[in-house]
């Protein structure tokens, strides 16, 4: 399974737009024990990847050349991968790049190829990342998580500024937000500086689950408390 879609648009608007910093080769001793049947495991190899990652600047962003380290197990021959801390899978555009650009397409009023061009996503890019997070949960079901992550903070339910192009997933951002600042606020480490960040990065920490435009589940299967997967979908 490729991390890297480059292709198409995107591909030509990055090569000339956006240097790319190379990052150094990183992986423990070991590989940690398989996730499917506990055995030991292997170090296997890297795989380039060229992610588009946010900085601490909103609107800024920097394309890396970054190896992830493979694992395989000696047991079951399982071979996965060791995503770095707030490297999200699957993703060319990581999710603070994500969140950046729905919240701009969302609650601005640029013209989306304005705000894409910022990131040098494609518009199509920028309206795809929009419906998928209005898409990805109810708002209510985010804020009902931020609440059990944490009990000292009442939540409540604004409705999205009736200004908003996509009042859907304004909202849905909104509750990312809210349960993103939670988990902050209870302690959950994270390198990610968005509620969709924080969140999906906590998801896939947590859980392994990887929320994808294209692969997997498209909708949130409720597993947001801290309490973790339930036992029915
Ligand atoms: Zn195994």
């Amino acid at each position: 399974m490729s991390d890297v879609l480059l292709s198409g648009a995107d591909r030509k608007r990055l090569s000339v737009s956006l240097p790319l910093f190379i990052q150094p080769r990183q992986r423990d001793a070991r590989p940690p024990p398989c996730r499917r049947c506990g055995g030991t495991s292997w170090w296997n190899g890297w795989r380039e990847t060229f992610p588009v990652v946010a900085t601490a600047a909103v609107a800024v962003v920097e394309r890396w050349q970054l190896s992830v380290p493979l694992g395989k197990c000696s047991c079951c021959h399982r071979g996965f991968t060791c995503y770095p801390p707030g490297f999200y899978p699957r993703r060319q555009y990581q999710l603070d790049v994500v969140a950046d650009v729905v919240a701009g397409v969302v609650l601005g009023s640029e013209p989306v190829a304005h705000i894409a061009a910022t990131v040098t996503a494609s518009v199509t890019s920028a309206r795809r990342w929009t419906a998928w997070v209005g898409a990805l949960t109810r708002a209510g079901e985010l804020l009902a998580a931020a609440a059990q992550v944490d009990a000292s903070v009442a939540t409540v339910a604004l409705p999205p500024p009736r200004c908003a192009r996509h009042p859907r997933a304004a909202a849905v951002l909104a509750g990312l937000e809210a349960l993103g600042a939670a988990l902050a606020r209870v302690g959950v480490a994270a390198v990610e500086r968005t509620g969709l960040g924080r969140v999906l990065g906590w998801q896939h920490r947590r859980h392994g689950d990887v929320y994808g435009l294209v692969c997997g589940p498209r909708r949130f299967s409720s597993a947001m408390a801290p309490g973790g997967r339930p036992t029915t979908p």
